[in-house]
């Protein structure tokens, strides 16, 4: 529900051709997906908003190559940026409405989710308008929402504020990155708002080990929240944030193979049933992209 194909900057790409090599990242994502794809997933989400270069291009090539169904997203990341800042609501939103109803990047591939984060500025006047022109689009088009979140700033509470007064259905909104917290309280709190969580940094073992991520994910599932949780890597097949030599040594498990091999049989080891495994991974996603519609 929260991964990456390619995140990389697109100023830099148009300004250096040396900057991404894009037939091998093709190819690259593809062998990487293709292996994804035996051990029995069928399907990714992209998580990649529009400006952290998402490219919908690439995404069709690696979804053609790999067998992989990939699901786009739209929408805005936090890093605050002169553009956004004089636009109104409605100009925003209308970007936002054509890639979901018309198509990205002159395609027909049209996007399935929106995204949207809020990091440690939290509610910044910018922020709140993009978590609103979020809102706004999704209310439009029925189309879920999901979010980055900073879980030592416990963001998520404050969106699901804002999506609240703007008539949200919460139970439409992942609040993503919960998987970096084990404050019970904070989880449940958004929990009990109706949203999905997302226990979605699978291998990011410098903000929480793996070990730590299944025990809250096991401990929720015994409170009955199964029906509420999706699992991801938000790994990517390449990433401009980090050298990529650097990402190898520091975070060896951050890939897309980590949840099939090491995190289901250690869910499993932890006491969640094959059934409560089968709704985290299949049931949630499906419920969490079939509920559409406009409001
Ligand atoms: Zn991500």
């Amino acid at each position: 529900m929260h991964e990456h194909v390619l995140i990389a900057n697109w100023a830099m790409r148009q300004s250096f051709a040396d900057y991404l090599d894009v037939p091998a990242l093709v190819e690259r994502a593809a062998r990487e997906l293709a292996e994804v794809r035996g051990r029995g997933v069928a399907t990714i989400v992209d998580l990649t908003p529009i400006n952290l270069g998402r490219d919908v291009h690439v995404l069709r090539q690696v979804a053609e190559r790999s067998g992989v169904q990939i699901v786009a997203a739209t929408g805005f990341y936090w890093t605050e940026e002169p553009w956004m800042e004089a636009w109104d609501h409605e100009t925003l939103v209308r970007y936002l409405v054509r890639d979901i109803e018309e198509g990205i990047q002159d395609t027909e591939a049209r996007a399935g989710i929106i995204k949207c984060a809020t990091d440690r500025y939290g509610l910044s006047d910018l922020n709140r308008k993009l978590l609103e022109v979020t809102a706004r689009a999704h209310r439009r088009t029925g189309v879920p929402i999901s979010t980055h979140t900073s879980v030592a700033h416990r963001t998520g509470l404050l969106q699901q504020d804002v999506f609240e007064a703007e008539g949200v259905d919460l139970s439409r909104v992942v609040i993503g990155h919960c998987g970096d917290s084990e404050d019970l309280a904070y989880l449940e709190q958004i929990l009990r708002r109706g949203s999905t969580i997302g226990m979605d940094r699978f291998g990011v073992d410098i903000i929480l080990p793996t070990k730590q991520r299944v025990a809250t994910i096991a401990e929720l599932c015994k409170r009955g929240f199964a029906g509420q949780m999706v699992l991801s890597h938000d790994a990517s097949c390449h990433i401009d944030f980090f050298p990529r030599e650097l990402v190898e040594k520091a975070v060896p498990h951050w890939n897309f193979l980590h949840i099939p091999d090491d995190v289901v049989p250690a869910l499993a080891a932890a006491g969640v049933s094959e059934a409560q495994i089968h709704e985290m991974t299949t049931l949630n996603p499906r419920r969490i992209f079939e509920r559409q519609g406009a409001y």
